[in-house]
């Protein structure tokens, strides 16, 4: 499990996030929702803290890193170690292929000899449908190919956790349902997933909680049925498309 405590953040004197609290269940997904510019990606960001939070602690099993004491470089390290970030616009190496942009993080960061990686690394392209890809370059594969790839890179650092901030936004529908279902996937393995979207179908289908924030502050906290079958006015409103 990875629990928020208490999490303040602001921008230019702007409260961001809160006094948000959240825990994210191993072995389940959390989906994030919430209208734009609620907080949702700095939310998301503060977990591997490529966002700094001014005040709060994010909690592992037995590790408990306060946000507002200095973090050392090896704690942030290995905290970035436990969580792998898919963003929204895929973000391979142009330069390098399908199978070098999975395999250098894991033998550089992880030492991982280059067999073992490129072994693990094509178990991973298989399984996302894109086996016979692996010398191609970025630029020569689709944009949903591409994502499915970022999500290989991801898995390649054996993550505990896998956060995911708008995963599909950049695509079309067609190349959309592909990556959709290789998370859907990835869901149904017990894999650890927080995943910030705006597609409320997919939100229904794979998570087992929903967190809705809205200006920075915790709206609701808690299970999926319930959000999408009992919901507040408010909760009706942003479901309907309102806001
Ligand atoms: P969207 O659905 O549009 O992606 P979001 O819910 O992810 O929105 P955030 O990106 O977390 O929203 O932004 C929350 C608020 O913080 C917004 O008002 C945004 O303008 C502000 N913000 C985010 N990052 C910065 C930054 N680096 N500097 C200043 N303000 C920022
Ligand atoms: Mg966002």
């Amino acid at each position: 499990m990875i629990s928020l405590k208490h999490i303040n953040k602001s921008y230019e004197g702007k409260t961001v996030l809160n006094d948000i609290s959240v825990d994210f269940p191993a072995g389940k997904t959390t989906v994030i929702l919430g209208p734009s510019g609620s907080g949702k990606s700095t939310l998301l960001r503060s977990i591997d803290l490529l966002v700094r939070p001014e005040s709060g602690s994010v909690e592992f099993p037995n590790l408990t890193y306060d946000y507002s004491k200095p973090i050392s470089k090896k704690d942030s390290f290995s905290l970035r170690q436990k969580t792998s970030m898919v963003f929204q616009n895929w973000n391979l190496f142009p330069n390098l292929t399908v199978l070098k942009n999975i395999t250098t993080a894991p033998m550089t960061v992880l030492g991982q000899s280059k067999a073992e990686a490129e072994k693990h690394a094509k178990e991973l392209i298989k399984r996302v449908g894109l086996a016979g890809l692996e010398e191609r370059y970025p630029s020569q594969l689709s944009g949903g190919q591409q994502q499915r790839i970022s999500i290989c890179r991801a898995l390649a650092m054996n993550p505990e956790y896998i956060l995911l901030d708008e995963p599909t936004s950049a695509l079309d529908p067609e190349l959309e349902t592909q990556v959709l279902r290789i998370l859907e996937e990835l869901c149904k393995q017990g894999q650890s997933m927080v995943i910030v979207t705006h597609n409320m179908d997919f939100a229904r289908l794979v998570s087992d909680k929903i967190v809705f924030i809205e200006d920075g502050t915790k709206v609701y906290d808690g299970d999926t049925k319930d959000f999408f079958e009992n919901p507040t006015p408010r909760i009706k409103d942003f479901l309907s498309g309102i806001s």
